[in-house]
Formats: structure tokens, C-alpha cells, sequence
């Protein structure tokens, strides 16, 4: 839990969530405020949406402290990661009957999530439905370039929020009712930290590391690593020029998280993304 920063686990807590699609799209406009909207050809969401309403309810990740210097602490961050974790297991069942995977993708503002995600779009044209999921506190920046690589997207903006939860990609799935047998990849808001903590439901987790940023960010934030089951290092046609160390940053990814596999791609380029795909083909 983001104990620090004080973010949450409930979506509607003040952080001002907004889920939205790009305009243009045939539902542009519908979904400005993400919650409770129907969807005319929603009914085989219905296993999202019936477990909906009892879940609306939010426990803020807060601690209170008795006030008579009893130092009492009575801490709701497990109440939260419950419910979240509750959710998520009704995202992951729906999911899989729908055979569809979701692949959450985590990492630093900056280290090219987007840009592998439109990659992915375009060379998986044609060959296997693509939907994504983006996260961003705010804009719908990364949304219209999905949509202009040729993906249905939906754009989750957190606010204050620096994570997505379970409840926010729960709807987004009904927003975006991705057809059976689809790719599902999940963007979610770039930073190292809380998002390694909320399960999304999701089949896989994918952190990406730039090789503009330091080797040692696996040791620096290990709980992201040793949440994930793939990590790429992207931008390697920049190696030339930046001070990375491929194999180094691989052995200290794999001390926090031993069999971890990892991938070293070109986005910009198109080297190593087979790899990458032939990872994606692997979770179905
Ligand atoms: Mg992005």
C-alpha cells in the first residue's frame, strides 16, 4: 500500500477518476464519469457488471489513531487490498472464460510503454485482436495515439490517483467490451511503485525499463520487479550512446526475483519485438 502518497484503492475516493474514450469513437461522449453508464451490447458483461453493486463501497487506505495516547493503530490498507484483491479475482475468472488475456504493463513515465504498445497494435494487425487500457493521471494523450495505431482503447485518468485497482479496470473492460479471444494490455500510470501493488486482475505483469534509465532501478525498486513475470528493456538502439548495462540490470532484476525472464527490445526500431510477441502468444 502507497501509505506515503496516500493514494487508493477505490476509485471513487475523491481522486477523480474519469474513464473515457477517444473522440470519434461510436461511444465518444458517453463516458465522462465512468460509472453506472449501460452498455447496449454489454449483456456478455453481465459477470462484471452483477457483481458491480455490491462493491461500490470504498475503505480509504488510511490509518487512525486512537486519540487518548492509547497509540492504538488500526490499519484499513488490508481492507482495501481485500476488496481490490476480490475484484480482481472476478476480472481474472471473467477474463479467462472470455479467453481473453490481459497483460498489465508497469514502468517509469518515460520508458516507452506507449510506444510498444503501438508497435504491438500495428504488427498484430490482422492477426489477433488488440484492445488496451490506458492509465494517465490526466489527458487522453496516449489514448488518441493507440486509437491512431488502429487499437480500440479506453483511457482511465486517476487524477490525484498513481495506480490502477481492480474496480477502475473492471470498468473499463465493460467500456471497452473487448471481443473473446482479444489481447487486453493495460497501461497503467507510470511510476516503480504502487501499481506493483494492485492486482488488476490481469493474466501477466510486464515491468519495461528504458536503457536511458539507471541499471540498478531493479535494486532500487524491487517490489515492482519481483511482482512481475517479464521485463523488457527498451530503447536498446540508444545503447551506443547511454551508460546501461543490459546484463548487469538482467542479474539484478533476477536477485529480486529469481527466474525472472527478461527481453531486450527496440520499439523505435522493431528489434526484439519477435521475442515480445512470441512472449504475448505464450500466455494464451
Ligand atoms: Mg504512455
Amino acid at each position: 500500500m502507497c501509505g506515503t502518497c496516500g493514494c487508493s484503492g477505490g476509485s471513487e475516493g475523491g481522486t477523480g477518476t474519469r474513464i473515457a474514450v477517444p473522440h470519434a469513437h461510436p461511444h465518444d461522449g458517453d463516458h465522462e464519469n465512468g460509472h453506472g453508464h449501460e452498455h447496449e451490447n454489454g449483456h456478455e458483461h453481465s459477470h462484471l457488471r452483477e457483481h458491480a453493486g455490491p462493491h461500490r463501497g470504498h475503505a480509504r487506505p488510511v490509518a487512525i489513531r486512537g486519540a487518548a495516547g492509547g497509540g492504538e493503530t488500526i490499519t484499513l490498507e488490508q481492507r482495501v487490498l481485500a476488496k481490490n484483491e476480490d475484484l480482481a479475482a472476478r476480472n481474472r475468472s471473467w477474463l479467462a472464460e472470455q479467453g481473453i488475456v490481459a497483460v498489465n504493463m508497469m514502468s517509469s513515465p518515460g520508458a516507452g510503454k506507449t510506444t510498444v504498445l503501438e508497435r504491438t497494435i500495428r504488427d498484430f494487425a490482422g492477426q489477433r485482436p488488440v484492445a488496451v487500457i490506458e492509465g494517465d493521471q490526466e489527458t487522453m494523450l496516449d489514448a488518441d495515439r493507440i486509437k491512431r495505431a488502429g487499437s480500440t482503447v479506453v483511457q482511465v485518468n486517476t487524477g490525484a490517483g498513481c495506480h490502477l485497482d481492480a474496480e477502475m479496470m473492471r470498468d473499463a473492460l465493460i467500456t471497452l467490451a473487448p471481443v473473446s479471444g482479444s489481447l487486453v494490455l493495460v497501461e497503467n500510470v507510470g511510476n516503480l511503485v504502487c501499481p506493483a501493488l494492485f492486482d488488476l486482475g490481469e493474466r501477466s505483469r510486464v515491468v519495461i525499463i528504458s536503457v536511458t534509465e539507471g541499471t540498478d532501478k531493479p535494486l532500487k525498486y524491487p517490489y515492482m520487479f519481483a511482482a512481475a513475470d517479464l521485463v523488457i528493456i527498451n530503447k536498446i538502439d540508444l545503447l551506443p550512446y547511454v551508460d546501461f548495462d543490459v546484463t548487469r540490470c538482467e542479474e539484478y532484476a533476477r536477485s529480486v526475483n529469481p527466474g525472472l525472464r527478461s527481453l531486450a527490445v527496440s520499439a523505435t526500431t522493431g528489434e526484439g519485438m519477435g521475442d515480445w510477441y512470441d512472449w504475448v502468444a505464450g500466455q494464451y
